[in-house]
């Protein structure tokens, strides 16, 4: 097993961004916070082989719905994955809640983990406040600079990860052209996930398909490496069976990370491998 992803606090964070699977979805996930000793109880069975081994556990990554710094034992989630040499792997909403926000925070996340990545869902102020409510872009900004400018005195990588809705799309290129002024080395270009339930979302925000290959042609650079789900083809294999397991706070453990089986309707069309939300995107 390569990495597992905790879902430490799913219910908790500081925004409302109308994309989050939460507000899709309309409820809470309900099972609370994850128990310390049960975040470590799954690090210690996978991290068994140790790290370098070649089947070892290489990345703890800290909940992907809920804001992972808000967390509250992600100081000692740290700790433990420190001391067993495993870096996390941490996606944030780029709030840096508390002490996460003090240089003194942002040195000890770039030395725990292998990658920061920011989610970016707006860039104008806004376009803030619609997208990612609870932040302004000038804070967001703020920090991202704060965060690199750290970095390049540290190790750990930073990168952006871009949700390129129908709003966001026209700034795509103003975005790849600041993250090279500023020294961002990698953007992850995601198309966004919507769930069976609102099909409102779809038409509000999605993109068409003659938009995600115009974007493909022009999100192309020398200076930052750009991956992410716009660039994948529908129909291709299952990138995650055997590689990654998903933990819920109750230490339930699940293979598959499709957000229509975890969060929405495990019996529409979506949740199965074939209409698969993360392999049809267009579906
Ligand atoms: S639903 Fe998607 S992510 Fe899940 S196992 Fe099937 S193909 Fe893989």
């Amino acid at each position: 097993m390569r990495r597992i992803t905790l879902l430490t606090n799913p219910d908790v964070c500081n925004l409302r961004c109308p994309l989050c699977f939460l507000n899709q979805r309309k409820r809470a996930f309900g099972m609370g916070e994850m128990k310390i000793e049960t975040a470590r109880r799954a690090i210690d069975r996978y991290a068994g082989m140790g790290p370098l081994s070649p089947d070892g556990l290489r990345e703890v990554i800290p909940s992907t719905m809920g804001e992972p710094l808000l967390y509250t034992y992600f100081g000692e989630l740290l700790d433990y994955c420190r001391a067993r040499h495993l870096p996390l792997n941490l996606t944030t909403n780029g709030t840096f809640p508390g002490f996460w926000g003090t240089d003194a925070g942002m040195a000890r996340l770039l030395d725990a983990c292998s990658d920061i990545k920011v989610s970016c869902m707006a860039f104008d102020e806004e376009s803030f406040g619609k997208m990612m409510p609870g932040i302004t872009f000038d804070r967001w900004r703020e920090n991202v600079l704060r965060l690199l400018h750290l970095w390049r005195q540290g190790k750990g990588t930073v990168s952006l990860q871009v949700t390129l809705s129908k709003m966001l799309a026209s700034k795509a290129v103003e975005i790849l052209s600041w993250a090279e002024s500023v020294g961002i080395k990698r953007i992850k270009w995601n198309l966004p996930v919507f769930l069976s339930m609102d099909s409102t979302l779809r038409k509000a925000y999605g993109l068409d398909l003659s938009a995600v290959r115009e974007l493909r042609e022009i999100l192309v650079s020398k200076k930052v490496r750009c991956e992410g789900s716009l660039f994948f083809d529908g129909g291709e294999k299952c990138r995650f069976l055997g590689e990654e397991v998903w933990v819920l706070p109750d230490g339930t453990e699940e293979t598959c990370p499709n957000p229509e089986r975890r969060f929405g309707d495990r019996n529409s069309a979506g949740a199965k491998c074939e209409g698969c939300l993360l392999l049809h995107p267009f579906a």
